[in-house]
């Protein structure tokens, strides 16, 4: 930078000198340190100028047109993709006749062809002799066509493309240098003009000097220039990255004397991140496409409901962005729950099918109002119209006053972008737009956006536009090989082999940028790691051919000076209230924030953790025993609750005393519920019939039960779907087959094991009164046969319990009589489910005996009978099966008994946590280890 800090030095103080540089963020950083090279206090803004503001102002030789802009591009574009319509193809090469239907996925890439298409040199091979770069007739043809058209175009609308036209470097008055040519991507095609300019001088990057003592440093790029620094993850980088930027704050280094450059978005996001705990003011003028804005993507998000035709997952992330203002929230959600419950993932019409079948007015009205409004946007013929539709789109959902002010300037700019192309448009005489939206989204798409920065901060660069500032400290962050790898293609409109050899082959500008990267700050922090989330990642060769690598080794203990690795140590020494923010002043200020909340929730007293303790307040207890009981004061347990008791009773606590559930939000396409909900149906109703033909299952009926069956199935199906919530249809389809194959099955299983049975009851509800205790007991049984005075239990299930989830697996008799103290039923592994003995219990203790009880598996496609008195044997015998209705019984009253004590009490390691829907609000699963 030495000749830099020379040359300003001297040359400031001539008025008529002008400085270069390659891109804005240096001509600006150069623009404000000259004052401090001088005595100066102010120096005219455009002495200090970007190559890109040196060039227009050099090619403006037509100084009545108008240069042309990107949208401009785009509009001409849009319309000469228009013409090429499949019956009239007007390109044979560029874009394949077959899929000229397509060519709309072309205006990115041809509109970004066009500055380069008829730079002179181009010209001079499209016009000139056709076997330069042996090029293809078709191939040139198309590309001669777009460059006449464009030119046609520029000429008819008083517009200029800066590019194509030769420097007049007559025009120039003062004296010129610029800086850093060897970054500069298009300077080889002015490098002769220039040269032969006596008013301009070139200042080509100088060498970076090696720092061989690097080499002893333990964290390479400590003091200086030329190594880097190498970490194992992005994560450590970045830690370390802000670590140091900390110290450097914290020894009075002002936010302005510091740069940083980063890579990519990652290292960005996590750089954000990492100060926000910090509380590091940045900075950022890394510009991001409107569309990574919250706010910005409101308009990819209605192009996405459009292109899907209401497709559920592009709604949801539309109707259920909390960033967007919606004026009223409530119906989105409404209809998004409406869908997800109606699975309406086939489009629009699907939508209203649904809405209609289930009378839902209010929910409709809302969607047609929103697919109207959506729909229209993409109708409008022009630019103008399209306006319109927006405002009328914005009036009617979004109340922009609520949106902030960070968000309010997206939508602006996306707005003001629309308005740019209204006029572009009728400058350039009303181009015909087949999809005006289409085309600004692309617009929107391609802004680049900074925003504007709250505080003063760190300014944080992206890669390139960086090169060449001179800060105090700068750091150069996630500069891996990929990341740090600069190839410029200007010509892509030419293949790789016929550019070979010639001055349009593509530019590798890698390693200049890190020479003068290696210069750009007095002392200069590169780092990269070898883990990011794009994979795993290399140094960047420059540094490694130089042997100029450091693995970064912990020693000088950097992160154990972190104040988040040491915040453990301050936990730990947390005495109840003693310790607050003033006793803490290392606290950063996300860390005195949450400090101050723990102290209000964590640390505060607790009323009472009902996983751990028991409820203690008598009138607490009679609310949930109140809740738990039917009108008569009755405690009421059904089967699932003793099942769901069994597994958590806190979870039963939650939902069955205080029905708290868990809203679903997300989407499926089948839901094995409905499937088993139909399937009990259809065999309800197949009874049925068979009560009504026969009265038994004749096993010589089977050919009638099987016609039967289909009948049933039919109409079960019918009926559902007129009120029912079912799946799309190839899966519905699928269902409805698979049901019926399942259930051929189940009668060749049925006329096996229970041959001439009587149909006694179907879905049966059975309860059984303890007036004593003032319980209930409920259970609805699937079917109840009957054969001989005999009484079998059936439960349909998708899939069979195994044995040991049925039986559990007992102490052995030894161990039973030695156990202490002496109790009565003790499992070294319990039943998984006690269903069919909780039915047995109910049904005998009303004197009803039970001789067997079977489980079908509708998937397995077999009968497991748990025990069998009738002779056909089964799991466990009459004994076995006494002990488990014993021990059903035993754990009802505990349970009955338990719940009267008010004791939810649970285990903290439960096997039922993992797949439990109240995880995310039970504190069991959190451990606070405190002093
Ligand atoms: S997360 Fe575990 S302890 Fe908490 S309610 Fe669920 S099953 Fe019970």
């Amino acid at each position: 930078m030495k000749d830099v800090l020379k040359t300003l030095s001297n040359e400031l103080e001539n008025r008529d000198c002008f400085f270069v540089f390659p891109s804005e963020v240096v001509a600006s950083f150069w623009r404000k340190k000259a004052l401090s090279l001088t005595r100066r206090k102010a120096v005219r803004s455009e002495r200090f100028q970007s190559w890109d503001t040196f060039k227009e102002n050099v090619f403006s030789r037509k100084r009545e047109e108008k240069p042309v802009n990107r949208r401009i591009r785009l509009l001409f574009t849009a319309s000469l993709l228009e013409k090429n319509n499949p019956h009239n193809p007007i390109f044979s090469y560029l874009i394949n006749p077959e899929y000229a239907d397509s060519s709309k996925a072309f205006l990115k890439h041809i509109s970004s062809i066009l500055p380069s298409l008829g730079t002179p040199s181009v010209r001079e091979i499209l016009e000139g002799n056709s076997s330069a770069l042996n090029l293809e007739e078709g191939q040139r043809r198309d590309l001669l066509l777009i460059l006449n058209e464009y030119r046609k175009f520029l000429k008819e609308n008083s517009l200029f493309e800066p590019s194509y036209e030769k420097p007049d470097l007559n025009r120039l008055e003062g004296k010129y240098y610029i800086f850093f040519p060897d970054v500069i991507e298009d300077f080889l095609e002015f490098q002769s003009e220039i040269k032969n300019c006596p008013f301009i001088k070139v200042i080509e990057t100088g060498e970076a000097p090696l720092a061989k003592e690097q080499k002893t440093l333990s964290s390479g790029g400590e003091k200086g220039r030329g190594g880097i620094t190498f970490f194992g993850n992005v994560k450590k980088e970045i830690r370390w990255v802000v670590n140091k930027l900390r110290g450097l704050l914290d020894g009075g280094v002002r936010p302005q004397q510091i740069a940083i450059t980063v890579s990519e978005e990652e290292v960005l996001n996590l750089l954000e991140a990492q100060c926000s705990l910090y509380g590091i003011p940045l900075d950022i003028r890394k510009g991001r496409s409107l569309t990574q804005y919250p706010a910005g993507r409101l308009f990819p998000s209605l192009s996405a409901c459009h292109a899907s035709d209401f497709s559920m997952s592009a709604l949801k992330n539309l109707l259920l962005n909390r960033h967007l203002p919606w004026k009223n929230r409530q119906p989105g959600e409404e209809l998004i729950l409406f869908g997800i419950k109606y699975f309406c993932s086939e489009g629009a019409q699907w939508w209203i099918h649904n809405l209609r079948r289930m009378g839902e007015k209010k929910i409709e009205v809302y969607f047609r109002k929103l697919s109207e409004r959506i729909n229209g946007l993409f109708k409008a013929g022009d630019f103008k119209e399209l306006k319109k539709e927006v405002d009328k789109f914005l009036s009617a959902f979004l109340d922009t006053d609520k949106w902030d002010e960070k968000s309010l300037r997206i939508l602006q700019t996306s707005l003001d972008l629309l308005n740019e192309l209204i006029s572009d448009n009728e400058y350039t005489g009303e181009q015909k737009i087949a999809d005006p939206f289409g085309l600004w989204l692309k617009a929107i798409e391609e802004r680049i956006y900074v925003e504007k920065p709250d505080t003063a901060g760190i300014p944080v660069y992206g890669y390139r536009v960086s090169a060449g500032v001179y800060p105090d400290y700068h750091f150069i962050t996630g500069a891996t090989h990929q990341f740090t790898t600069v190839t410029v293609d200007r010509f892509p409109f030419f293949r790789e082999d016929q550019k070979k050899g010639t001055t349009m082959e593509r530019s590798d500008f890698s390693d200049d940028f890190l020479r003068l990267y290696s210069l750009s700050g007095k002392n200069l922090y590169f780092t990269c790691s070898g883990e990011m989330s794009s994979g795993a990642q290399l140094p960047p060769g420059y540094f490694v051919s130089r042997d100029m690598v450091f693995p970064y080794r912990d020693e000088d203990n950097l992160y154990g000076k972190d104040l988040f690795a040491t915040e453990e140590r301050i936990w730990l020494e947390y005495e109840g209230g003693k310790r607050s923010e003033e006793n803490n002043p290392c606290f950063s200020p996300v860390q005195k924030e949450g400090f101050l909340n723990i102290e209000k929730t964590a640390f505060r007293q607790k009323d009472f953790d009902l996983t751990r303790e028991t409820i203690v307040e008598d009138h607490l207890n009679e609310i949930i025993l109140s809740r738990l009981s039917e009108e008569e004061g009755n405690l009421t347990i059904s089967h699932s609750a003793f099942e769901l008791f069994r597994s958590c009773p806190f979870a039963y606590l939650l939902s069955t005393a205080l029905e708290v559930e868990e809203q679903e939000w997300n989407v499926f396409y089948y839901d094995p519920r409905i499937v088993g909900q139909l399937t009990h149906i259809i065999l309800r109703e197949l009874f049925n019939k068979i009560k009504e033909l026969h009265g038994f299952f004749l096993p010589g009926s089977l050919e009638e039960y099987m016609e039967t069956l289909e009948q049933v199935t039919s109409e079960c199906f019918t009926e559902w779907e007129r009120k029912k919530p079912f799946f799309i249809s190839p899966i519905w389809t699928d269902v409805r087959k698979k049901t019926m194959e399942a259930l051929n099955v189940f009668l060749k299983a049925e006329k096996e094991a229970f041959p001439d049975w009587k149909v006694f009851a179907l879905e049966k509800t059975i309860s059984l009164m303890d007036e004593e205790e003032k319980l209930k007991l409920t259970g609805r049984i699937d079917r109840i046969s009957e054969r001989d005075g005999q009484k079998a239990l059936i439960d349909y299930k998708k899939r069979n319990p195994c044995k040991r989830d049925v039986l559990g697996k007992e102490l052995s008799p030894e161990e039973q009589k030695n156990h202490e103290p002496p109790t009565g039923f003790l499992f070294e592994i319990p039943p998984q489910t006690l269903q069919l003995p909780f039915y047995i219990y109910i049904s005998e203790a009303r004197a009803e005996r039970i001789h067997r009880a079977s489980y079908y598996g509708v998937d397995d496609g077999k009968y497991v009978h748990i025990f069998d008195d009738t002779g056909s044997g089964g799991w466990a015998d009459r004994d076995k099966i006494d002990t488990l209705v014993s021990y059903t019984r035993e754990k009802i009253y505990e349970m009955s008994s338990k719940i009267r004590n008010g004791d939810y009490r649970t285990l903290a390691q439960n096997d039922s946590c993992e797949s439990c829907s109240f995880r995310r609000i039970c504190r069991n699963k959190f451990m606070l280890r405190l002093k």
